[in-house]
């Protein structure tokens, strides 16, 4: 499943070869997270590494930089059975200018996204962005990382990554529909 998912984002645009990452909680304290620098659209599953909650982990590589991340949100949320984190651009480019975001706009995305949060800017694997999305997802499932891309959490990882991907396909109307209205009023 993992590895279905991370080509799944790749082919679509919604991550580079090295980015992004993904993970399902295990049947006890410990999750199956994707590894680090390892090529994302031809994972195997003999590349997916097996991390306990206390940070020990059994791998061919080390596992994502961000699974502080990972572990923070599945020992807070029991709910959650799945992450599944993209750097979606057109996304990450609404969010960036500052464009209003209404997922009731289309039946799609108000089915796929319950809600959208968003954290600030922090750097890449650090603890403060871990802690901040561990927040954030305590209010919505899915939340955008400004500048860097998105998290969805679910009970299930294709509802993760379907919230991903509604919310690219939204973001892509939201700056299509601004492009138009920008050049009517420029023409009038
Ligand atoms: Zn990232």
């Amino acid at each position: 499943m993992l590895c279905d998912v991370m080509k799944t984002l790749h082919d679509r645009g919604l991550l580079n070869v090295k980015g992004g990452n993904a993970s399902i909680r295990g049947r006890g304290d410990y999750i199956w997270i994707t590894p680090s620098k390892q090529p994302k659209h031809r994972l195997t599953p003999d590349d997916i590494v097996l991390m306990y909650f206390d940070g020990r982990y059994v791998g061919n590589s080390p596992p994502s930089i961000e699974s502080k991340m990972h572990l923070h949100i599945y020992k807070t949320y029991g709910w959650v059975n799945a992450v599944v984190h993209a750097h979606s651009p057109l996304t990450t480019l609404v969010y960036e200018l500052g464009l209003n975001v209404n997922v009731s706009d289309f039946v799609e995305s108000m089915v796929s996204i319950p809600c959208i949060d968003s954290v600030g800017r922090c750097p890449p694997g650090s603890e403060e962005l871990a802690l901040s999305v561990r927040e954030a997802v305590g209010k919505c499932p899915v939340v955008v990382l400004k500048g860097h891309g998105v998290v969805a959490v679910g009970r299930d990882i294709y509802s993760a990554l379907n919230a991903i991907e509604a919310l690219e396909d939204l973001s892509r109307a939201v700056l299509v529909k601004n492009t138009y209205s920008s050049a009517v009023q420029t023409h009038r």
